[in-house]
């Protein structure tokens, strides 16, 4: 004959296998069965959870997370020029387009780099001739500029 014994929670005559065992007590095993301590933890774990829960709509709000203090992207950062000519977009025009100055002699003029020169050129869609005709058109500029002074 299997040993039985009644749960005292779920009120059911169960086998001794279907408690579990637990050394701290006389019999060996569990008050209540192992389905009713299952859901007992259970529910004890969902109670926890809950309190903490409330707890923390409690506290005052977290601080805004970094994304959100973040400067809006909109805002332009204005940056001042290093070599403010470069921003005047005439400026540049009349030295690559009407006079025919390379882009090195800008860069030269100035005392920057070329390349910051050419980003420049590229920010006004400032285009320099190809190189040759450059050079021709600029000969014949500084010739009128000559003719022009006498
Ligand atoms: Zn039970």
């Amino acid at each position: 004959m299997t040993e039985t014994k009644v749960c005292p929670h779920c009120k059911q005559l169960l086998p001794l296998t279907a408690f579990h065992n637990n050394r701290s007590r006389a019999s060996g095993r569990d008050v209540w069965c192992g389905a009713c301590k299952n859901e007992a933890r259970k529910a004890q774990r969902k109670r926890v959870r809950d309190a903490k829960r409330a707890a923390r709509a409690l506290l005052p709000p977290k601080p805004k997370t970094q994304k959100a203090r973040r400067r809006p992207l909109r805002e332009k950062i204005v940056v001042p020029l290093k070599y403010p000519q470069l921003g005047d977009e005439a400026w540049l025009r009349g030295r690559i387009c009407r006079e025919f100055v390379a882009a090195e002699e800008v860069a030269e003029e100035l005392g920057c780099a070329l390349s910051t020169v050419y980003a420049a050129m590229q920010r006004h869609n400032v285009r320099s001739p190809p190189k040759g005709v450059r050079a021709a058109l600029r000969a014949r500029v500084l010739q009128q500029k000559q003719e022009a002074q006498g």
